[in-house]
C-alpha cells in the first residue's frame, strides 16, 4: 500500500528527508506522497518512517493505492534498479 498525507499536515518538514525512496515532496499546499515511489518502506525498514516521525499522525494508507507486500517489494526492486542505473552503480554493461 502506498501511503498518503491528509490536509491535517502542518508542513513541519520532518518526514521528507526520512523517506528512503524520495517519495515525499512539497505539493501546492502541503506535503504529498508519490504512490509510484512509496513502498510503505518495504525493502528498507520494518515500519513506515514517515508515519513513525509525523507529529500529527496524518499519514494513513491511501485507499486508492492498496498493494500487497509482494508488489511493494517488487516496486522497491524496480526503484533500486532504476537508482543504480541513474547513479552508474549497477553492473557494467557487457
Ligand atoms: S512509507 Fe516510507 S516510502 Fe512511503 S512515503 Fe513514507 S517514508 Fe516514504
Ligand atoms: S511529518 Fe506529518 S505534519 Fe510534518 S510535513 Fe510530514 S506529513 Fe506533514
Amino acid at each position: 500500500m502506498a501511503l498518503m498525507i491528509t490536509d491535517e499536515c502542518i508542513n513541519c518538514d520532518v518526514c521528507e528527508p526520512e523517506c528512503p525512496n524520495d517519495a515525499i515532496y512539497m505539493g501546492l499546499e502541503i506535503y504529498e506522497i508519490d504512490p509510484r515511489k512509496c513502498t510503505e518502506c518495504v525493502g528498507h525498514f520494518d515500519e513506515p518512517q514517515c508515519v513513525q516521525i509525523c507529529p500529527v499522525a496524518c499519514i494513513p494508507v491511501d485507499p486508492a493505492h492498496i498493494e500487497s507486500r509482494e508488489s511493494l517489494f517488487e516496486k522497491f526492486q524496480r526503484l533500486a534498479a532504476a537508482k543504480a542505473t541513474a547513479t552508474g552503480s549497477g553492473s557494467p554493461a557487457p
